[in-house]
C-alpha cells in the first residue's frame, strides 16, 4: 500500500470504534503522540487532527511502524468483509433479518460519554458482539451533546456535577446524510409540536449505532436541548427524550430505509417505538386489534428492573399532554391510551407504566438473569393474570464482551499461548480455550501470580497518576502519592453506580473491625472505590462522603482510596488490577449485574452476594459468596446480616487464602480459584453467548 492510501485509511480506521476491542489499532494511534493520546482521552479521530499531514506522512516512512500500520489495517479489512460468519456458518434463519436495537444508553469507550452505566455498558457490549457474530444489527440511541455528567469531589466531600459539550467533529461520528448529501432530517409530533432531529453514525464493527439529536435551530429552544444530557431533567423532559427514542427511531430507520424483522427495546424507556410501528399500521388500512397484533410480532423486550419502583411511570396529564397527537393517530381515547400502560386498564387512578406498554406491545419479555427472570415473573403476576409459572417472562443472562474488557496486559499475556491475533481472536470466548487454564502445563501458577503483580502494579501507579491529576486533593493531604497503596497487598475493588441499593459503604458499617484488618501488619488489606451517584440521589451522595472522608480523614488513609469521576477507563483498570471484586447489594435487586464478570480474564475474584449472575455461577472453588443463596424480607435484617457474613468471609476466607504462600512465596490454594474462575467466568459471561442466546431465542421468530 502507498503512504497516501495508509493514510486514508487510517482515516477510516479511526471512524469505526473496531479499536476499542483491537489493541494494536489503538497502538497505533496512541504511538503517534502519547501525551496528546492521554489528553484526549484515548479517540483516534482526535489523535489525527492533531498530527500534520507532514508529520504522518514521514512517521509513515519508517518501515516499522509502516508496517504495523498496514498489519492493522489487514486486519480491520478482514474483520469487514468476513468470509464467514457465526451467522453465516449456524445460524443462516437470521441472514437477511435485520434487528433495530434501542437503548437509551450505550457504554461504548471512555471517549463517548453517553451511559450512565451498566444498561448502557450493556449494550455497547451487546452491540459490539452482534458485529462480531455478523448479525445485520442496527443500534438506536439518543446524542447526548452534554453526556453523562463529570464528577468531581468538593471539600466537603460532597459529589458535585459538571458537564463537558462533546464535538461530533472530534469524535469518530459521522453525520446520517439524505440523498442529496445534506443532513438527514426527520422529526417527532411531541405534545402539539412538531420536534426536528438529525442523526449522527458511529460504526461499530460492522454495525450502525444511530445517535438522534434535536439540537436544529428549527426546532424552539426547549426541544433543542432536549438530548442535551442522559437522564436530565424531569418527567416531561423524560417522557419528551423517551418519545424521541421510540419513535423518532422507527422514523429514523424507515428514512434509511432500513425494515427490521425485530425490534428489540432494550427496558422500557423505548416502549413508544410501538406507537409508531401501530400508527404505520393504521395508515395501511388496517384496523386496531390488527395492526395491535403484528405490532407485537414485531417486538421483544429485555427488561433489567427488579422493583416496582425502578419502572419509568408518567401521570395521565403528561402523558396526555406529550401524547395527545398519538392518541389521534392510533384512534384512542385518553384513557384507551393510558390503559396501554396500566396493570389495570380500567384503574383511572393508575399511572402510564413503560414497562406494562413494552409488555403489552411484545412477542416475548425477558429478564437478565435466571434469579431476575422469576422475580420479575412474580412481579407482573397481577398484569398477565396468570400464575408465577406462566407469566410469559424469560430469561437471558447478561454478559461482557471480553475483548472489549480485556486490558493490554491480559491480551499480552494470553494471546501468545493462543497463536497470532486470528486465532485469538477466534478462540478467546470458546470454553475450549478457558478450559485449559485449569492446565498448569498451558499455564504455571508462578506465570498467573506474575500477572497478577503485573496487573495490580498497573492499577496503583494509574490510581497514583489519578490523584495526582485532580488538584483539589493536594489541599490539606498528610500522605505523598507514592505512599498511597501498596503492590504486595490484597486489593479490594468496587465500582459502580452508587444507587443506594448497591450499598457501596457496607463493609464499613464495621469500621473498628476493618481498619484492623487492613492495617495488620503481616496480612494487610487496602480498597479502591469509584462510582458516580445520580445528580438527585442524595442518599448516594452521602455513601460517596462517607468513603471520600475514610479515605482521607481516618487511619484508612493511604489503604483506602476513592478515584473520582468512574468512567470506563477507570472501570477496565479496577477490574484487571484488583485482586478482588466486591459486590454487596441487597438481593434480588442487582438483576444481572457484569463488573465482576469483566475480572475473570484477569486473574480477579469475585466477592458477591448470591444475586443476579453471581449465584448462578458460584461454585464453592471459583470466587466468594456473602451469605447463602436466599435472603430476608426485611431490609434492615438483610443489611445486618449481609455486613456480618461480608466481614466473616473476608476474615476467615479471603485474607488467609491471599496470604498463605508457599517456600516460594506463590498462594497456591489462591491460584487454583483463579484457575476456576477462568474457566467457568470466561466462557460463558460474555456477550458472544448472550448474543447467540438472543439470536436462537427471541431473534429468529
Ligand atoms: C461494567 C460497568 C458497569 C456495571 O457494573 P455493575 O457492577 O454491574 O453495576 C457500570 N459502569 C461501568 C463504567 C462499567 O464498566
Amino acid at each position: 500500500m502507498r503512504i497516501s492510501e495508509t493514510i486514508t485509511s487510517l482515516n477510516i480506521l479511526a471512524r469505526n470504534i473496531w479499536w476499542t476491542w483491537n489493541q494494536d489499532a489503538r497502538e497505533v494511534f496512541g504511538e503517534l503522540s502519547s501525551r496528546t493520546w492521554q489528553n484526549v482521552y484515548h479517540n483516534p479521530v482526535a489523535v489525527l487532527r492533531e498530527i500534520s499531514e507532514t508529520e504522518l506522512q514521514t512517521r509513515l516512512l519508517d518501515p516499522n511502524y509502516f508496517s504495523k500500520v498496514n498489519r492493522v489495517l489487514v486486519d480491520f479489512d478482514n474483520y469487514m468483509n468476513p468470509s464467514d460468519t457465526w451467522v453465516s456458518r449456524q445460524s443462516s434463519d437470521l441472514q437477511g433479518k435485520s434487528i433495530a436495537y434501542f437503548s437509551a444508553e450505550f457504554g461504548l469507550h471512555e471517549t463517548l460519554p453517553i451511559a450512565a452505566g451498566g444498561l448502557g455498558v450493556l449494550a455497547g457490549d451487546h452491540i459490539k458482539s452482534a458485529s462480531d457474530l455478523g448479525l445485520e444489527f442496527n443500534g438506536i440511541t439518543l446524542f447526548y451533546r452534554e453526556g453523562y455528567f463529570q464528577q468531581s469531589i468538593n471539600q466537603e466531600n460532597w459529589q458535585t456535577e459538571y458537564y463537558n459539550q462533546l464535538n461530533p467533529k472530534n469524535l469518530p461520528m459521522d453525520p446520517v446524510l439524505n440523498k442529496q448529501g445534506e443532513p438527514l432530517v426527520c422529526n417527532v409530533d411531541i405534545a402539539s409540536d412538531t420536534v426536528y432531529f438529525r442523526s449522527w453514525r458511529i460504526n461499530v464493527g460492522r454495525c450502525p449505532l444511530y445517535l438522534l439529536d434535536t439540537n436544529l435551530p428549527e426546532n424552539k429552544p426547549h426541544y433543542r436541548d432536549l438530548t442535551l444530557r442522559v437522564y436530565g431533567g424531569d418527567s416531561t423532559t423524560r417522557i419528551q427524550q423517551e418519545i424521541l427514542l421510540g419513535v423518532g427511531g422507527v422514523k429514523l430507520l424507515r428514512a434509511l430505509e432500513i425494515q427490521p424483522s425485530v425490534f428489540h427495546m432494550n427496558e422500557g424507556h423505548a416502549a413508544f417505538l410501538s406507537f409508531e410501528l401501530i400508527k404505520e399500521k393504521l395508515n395501511d388500512g388496517q384496523l386496531f386489534e390488527a395492526a395491535m397484533k403484528a405490532t407485537k410480532k414485531e417486538c421483544i423486550f429485555t427488561t433489567h428492573t427488579p422493583v416496582p419502583a425502578g419502572h419509568d411511570r408518567f401521570g395521565s396529564e403528561l402523558v396526555q399532554y406529550a401524547l395527545n397527537r398519538y392518541e389521534k393517530y392510533l384512534n384512542l381515547s385518553h384513557e384507551e391510551l393510558m390503559g396501554l400502560g396500566r396493570l389495570n386498564p380500567d384503574d383511572t387512578g393508575e399511572t402510564f407504566c413503560m414497562t406494562v406498554l413494552a409488555l403489552n406491545t411484545s412477542r416475548s419479555a425477558n429478564g437478565v438473569s435466571e434469579l431476575h427472570g422469576s422475580v420479575s415473573r412474580e412481579m407482573w403476576e397481577d398484569k398477565f393474570k396468570l400464575p408465577k409459572e406462566e407469566v410469559p417472562i424469560g430469561h437471558i443472562t447478561n454478559g461482557i464482551h471480553l475483548l472489549g474488557w480485556m486490558s493490554g496486559p491480559a491480551r499480552d499475556f494470553w494471546q501468545p499461548k493462543l497463536g497470532d491475533a486470528g486465532v485469538f481472536y477466534e478462540q478467546v470466548n470458546t470454553s475450549e480455550f478457558w478450559a485449559k487454564t485449569e492446565d498448569p502445563d498451558f499455564v504455571s501458577d508462578e506465570e498467573l501470580w506474575a500477572l497478577r503483580y503485573r496487573l495490580r502494579r498497573g492499577l496503583i501507579d494509574f490510581t497514583r497518576n489519578k490523584l495526582i491529576d485532580i488538584p483539589k486533593a493536594r489541599e490539606g493531604d498528610f500522605i505523598s502519592y507514592d505512599q498511597l497503596l501498596d503492590a504486595d497487598t490484597l486489593t479490594i475493588g468496587f465500582a459502580r453506580r452508587f444507587a443506594t441499593y448497591k450499598r457501596a459503604p457496607l463493609i464499613f458499617d464495621k469500621l473498628d473491625k476493618v481498619v484492623k484488618l487492613a492495617k495488620d501488619s503481616e496480612k494487610p488489606v487496602q480498597f479502591i472505590f469509584a462510582g458516580k451517584a445520580h445528580p438527585a440521589d442524595d442518599e448516594g451522595k452521602r455513601f460517596i462522603q462517607k468513603i471520600a472522608h475514610l479515605s482521607k480523614q481516618s487511619e484508612m488513609a493511604g489503604q483506602l482510596v476513592f478515584i473520582e469521576n468512574y468512567d470506563i477507563e477507570i472501570g477496565r483498570m479496577l477490574v484487571g488490577g484488583c485482586d478482588v471484586w466486591l459486590n454487596n447489594p441487597r438481593r434480588p435487586m442487582e438483576a444481572s449485574g457484569t463488573s465482576g464478570m469483566k475480572t475473570a480474564a484477569h486473574g480477579g475474584l469475585n466477592c458477591s452476594i448470591m444475586d443476579g449472575w453471581w449465584r448462578e455461577v458460584f461454585d464453592g472453588v471459583n470466587g466468594f459468596s456473602i451469605g447463602d443463596d436466599s435472603h430476608p424480607d426485611d431490609i434492615e435484617e438483610q443489611d445486618r446480616i449481609d455486613s456480618e457474613n461480608l466481614f466473616r468471609v473476608l476474615s476467615e476466607e479471603v485474607i488467609p487464602t491471599f496470604y498463605n504462600r508457599d517456600a516460594n512465596g506463590i498462594p497456591r490454594a489462591w491460584i487454583k480459584k483463579i484457575r476456576r474462575a477462568m474457566a467457568t467466568i470466561a466462557p460463558r459471561y460474555n456477550t458472544w453467548r448472550m448474543v447467540q442466546e438472543y439470536s436462537q431465542k427471541y431473534y429468529i421468530s
